[in-house]
């Protein structure tokens, strides 16, 4: 097993996560079986309580656990799945010392950052390489080399390369080379003391991924490899790609990537096969078709609260040679003005999860625009119970039906906490989380899009759609297209007498990948596309 570790230097948002999956893409291209794991340095336990502003998407994995969107990225350009495991924060990592303290599994010894913490560390990446077994494991350092919390990391990861011993570790380090326009000049200053900074506690990074707008040339190259010790072939521009982040895979490729780092690990594979890759990446650069859809969302300004939406979006669109513009529609800018003033002229209407009720009556109106208009809808977790709330008010005659979430007095609570999860909640318990089976209808545009009667999907939410209501639902045209296994709880519904009109409970932007689109997103721009037409 070999391990990789990549820290970032200078400034953080410099895709050191993009530019770690992608060198993943390229090893498991060339046959190796890749583990990614992500360590983040702050103190929450996970980012599952942290708001879209702090944080952006939370990323939910198979086994529930709630995770940094890096592991969204991971799981998109790799075919591995991650747990748990594969996520560790200095919240958990304090969790575990301070519980095993109190259990005395200490044996009376002062508990301290070193040796403690940092071996908890180590066991984490022990685990991770004992349980999922692969030939690679590449853990990224949330951060930025230099940040007081980072520390403890950086030091774990210095002690680990030390026991497994040299030629079965890399360091890579992502760092940026900024233009100054005054001097017109690529500057190395920052990188130069990134690098400084990492050698002062003992990590000697052997490859240097030089994050910058212009082409790297020769003289900036010799300088960061003299002052970075490193020979220049191990000096790596990332430049910003022009169309999609899917080209980063293929520039990091003509830099050599893959091959330097087989090379410093002695990993011995067969070339890369990226036609695959470069066909999905052409569909994206030179699109045959164009829809636009609108994200009609309340965190719409966010680049990275629905990631995980658009990414998804974007592989479903290049399936069908399509560029999908996204249009982000603030919620509350159509309560303000009403749906058709931001929605007419387009040609799909998503709307995302979310939690609590600022913005839902935007939703509400831009779901009914798009049923009553013949527009293509999707919804998605609180997207679907918006569908259902909208259809209870406005085709059933319940004109107070809302979710207990926004009203927990509500005449018509068509979405509610089921009553076993009532109890659970007042146990601590909290959300439905991670994949569950659903079983869908034969017959149903559902099942039509799967090609399939049985799924595995993600979860992240506390709400249902309320049994009670379910028969007046369908005696006026919604089908529930699809229900959880276990409890029989709703996952899907649609209405047959719309071009298409799904939503579902769960959260599908978790399970597509590039060249393997997920099957609602394929089948809705499909619509989009078709409604485009005969617009
Ligand atoms: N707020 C809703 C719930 O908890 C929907 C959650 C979501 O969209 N992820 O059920």
């Amino acid at each position: 097993m070999k391990y990789i570790f990549v820290t970032g230097g200078v400034v953080s948002s410099l895709g050191k996560g993009l530019a770690a999956s992608s060198l993943a893409t390229l090893l498991e291209l060339r046959g190796l079986k890749v583990i990614m794991q992500k360590f983040d340095p702050y103190l929450n336990i996970d980012p599952g309580t942290m708001n879209p502003y702090e944080h952006g998407e939370v990323y939910v994995l198979d086994d529930g656990a709630e995770t940094d969107l890096d592991l969204g990225h991971y799981e998109r350009f790799t075919h591995t799945n991650l747990s748990r495991l594969n996520n560790l924060t200095s919240g958990q990592v304090y969790q575990s010392v301070l519980e095993k303290e109190r259990a005395g599994k200490y044996q009376g010894r002062t508990v301290q950052v070193i040796p403690h913490v940092t071996n908890e560390i180590k066991d984490r990446i022990r685990q991770v390489a004992e349980t999922m077994g692969g030939d690679v494991i590449i853990t990224e350092i949330g951060g930025t080399v230099g940040d007081i919390e980072g520390l403890p990391f950086l030091e774990a990861i210095r002690q680990f390369a030390l026991e497994v011993g040299p030629g079965n570790v890399l360091f890579v380090h992502a760092t940026l080379v900024p233009y100054i326009k005054a001097a017109q000049e690529l500057k190395t200053k920052p990188t130069q003391q990134s690098i400084a900074k990492l050698r002062e506690i003992g990590i000697l990074p052997q490859v240097i991924l030089a994050r910058t707008e212009r082409p790297l040339d020769q003289d900036v190259r010799e300088k960061i490899s003299l002052f970075g010790n490193v020979p220049p072939t191990q000096v790596v521009e990332v430049r910003d790609v022009k169309h999609s982040i899917y080209e980063v895979p293929l520039k990091l490729h003509e830099e050599h990537l893959d091959d330097t780092v087989c090379r410093l690990l002695s990993l011995e594979t067969k070339a890369p096969d990226l036609s695959r890759w470069k066909r999905f990446v052409q569909c994206i650069i030179r699109p045959a078709h164009h829809v636009r859809i609108a994200v009609v969302g309340k965190y719409i300004e966010l680049q990275d609260a629905y990631k995980s939406i658009y990414e998804s979006l974007t592989h479903a669109g290049a399936f069908r040679e399509t560029k999908v513009e996204i249009v982000r529609v603030d919620a509350e800018a159509i309560e303000a003005d009403g749906a058709a003033q931001h929605l007419s002229g387009l040609h799909g209407i998503l709307i995302p999860g979310g939690f609590g009720d600022r913005g839902t009556e935007g939703k509400i109106a831009a779901t009914r625009f798009a049923r009553e208009q013949g527009i293509p809808f999707f919804g998605i977790c609180l997207g679907m119970q918006i569908a259902v709330i909208e259809f209870a008010r406005h085709v059933c005659g319940l004109a107070e039906a809302t979710s207990t979430e926004f009203d927990p007095t509500t005449p018509h609570p068509v979405i509610s906490m089921m009553e076993e999860q009532k109890q659970v909640q007042q146990l601590g318990g909290t959300m439905r989380l991670g994949s569950w089976v659903s079983l869908l209808n034969e017959g149903s545009l559902a099942c039509k899009l799967y090609g399939s009667t049985t799924i595995h999907e993600r979860h992240r939410h506390r709400y249902e759609v309320n049994d009670a209501y379910k028969a007046s639902l369908e005696a006026k045209g919604m089908r529930i297209s699809a229900v959880s296994q276990k409890g029989g709880l709703a996952e899907m519904i649609e209405i047959p007498d719309h071009p298409f009109f799904v939503a579902c409970q769960f959260h599908p932007e978790f399970n597509s990948k590039p060249n393997d689109p997920h099957p609602i997103f394929a089948g809705f721009i499909a619509a989009s596309l078709a409604h485009q037409g005969a617009a």
